[in-house]
């Protein structure tokens, strides 16, 4: 009997092709980024929902291959600080759903269910300090239950201001999940500054800086979501998110769009591909050169760096 099958090792060898260690991975800071996008984590495992212990493996997998979390408002200022190696990752959550943030009450006070992504976040981090805790929420202040802010009414202002006080980001997601391409200017833009103000009822003051839009979709015209007043609450968004579109490109590079950042949704096959995409093709890979004020390229790529950096970075060329 043939046991061994040639090409069908050969494309299992592509499939499972082994991570890079650190020290193979030379910095690429023109590489891409994963931006995932999780929506519940909950039974059953499904199209719109990750499991709590699939999303515990997520972590996992993203912390072993190299992976370290940043704040999307970081990668937005071109503030990575992440170890010579590492690579950039953000987690961002849709619809401010029961299993992202669950209390559960104890005599006289709560506790973070560790079963709920916070909780499941924040043990990770204990376990792995070097993984980071960062994620921004695009919650919805005015949704019907479950997704009016993770669905603990007494608790939606005390589970915001944990959040923050954690480092975490809150986004705007609109009010209640508005389709913004089927309203005309005045709608969208009070669905837009009416979940900030809602937002601020508990956290006075916050100003959401990137906005994900609901089912992916614009409004007619782009302004309209970028920046406006109503009744004198004024609202800015420096990103805009989409639903889709894979691996998001570096804040460096000329092609980086923050009013169209393209998303990867967290299912298993999604992650699956882009976690073996990245092994198979670790030139496309954004690598830190572990030094936030330096920007480090591959030789002759520098006329790919965007024009606008900041002041403070400098550019270097690696051979
Ligand atoms: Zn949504």
């Amino acid at each position: 009997m043939r046991s061994l099958h040639p090409p069908i090792l050969a494309a299992c060898a592509l499939l499972f092709a082994p991570t890079p260690s650190a020290a193979q991975r030379p910095a690429n800071e023109l590489g891409r980024i994963m931006i995932l996008e999780y929506h519940k984590i909950d039974h059953p495992e499904g199209r719109w929902s990750r499991t709590p212990a699939n999303f515990r493996r997520d972590l996992e997998r993203l912390w072993e291959k190299g992976y370290r979390l940043v704040a999307l408002n970081d990668l937005l200022d071109g503030r990575i600080d992440v170890p010579a190696g590492a690579t950039p990752v953000v987690l961002t959550f849709d619809d401010s759903s029961p299993g992202q943030f669950r209390y559960i009450e104890k005599t006289g006070t709560v506790e973070i269910d560790p079963e709920s992504a916070v909780g499941i976040l924040e043990r990770f981090a204990r376990e792995h300090p070097d993984f980071g805790l960062k994620a921004t929420f695009y919650v919805l202040p005015g949704a019907d239950p479950p997704n009016r802010l993770f669905n603990q009414p007494a608790h939606a202002g005390r589970k915001l201001r944990y959040l923050v006080s954690r480092g975490f980001e809150i986004g705007n997601h609109t009010l209640w999940h508005a389709d913004l391409a089927r309203y005309g200017e005045e709608t969208v833009r009070r669905q837009l500054a009416t979940a900030q103000e809602w937002i601020q009822r508990h956290l006075p003051g916050y100003r959401p800086r990137t906005l994900a839009l609901p089912m992916g979709n614009y409004p007619r015209e782009i302004g309209w979501a970028v920046r406006g007043s109503v009744n004198g609450l004024s609202y800015e968004h420096h990103a805009i998110l989409r639903v889709s579109g894979g691996a998001a490109p570096s804040p460096f590079s000329g092609g980086f769009d923050p009013l169209r950042l393209p998303r990867m949704q967290a299912l298993e096959s999604e992650i699956s591909y882009w976690l073996g995409y990245f092994d198979r093709n670790l030139s496309e890979r954004f690598v830190s050169d572990g030094d936030p004020l330096t920007v480090t390229v591959p030789k002759g790529q520098r006329e790919a760096v965007r024009n606008a950096l900041p002041p403070s970075l400098r550019i270097v060329e690696r051979d």
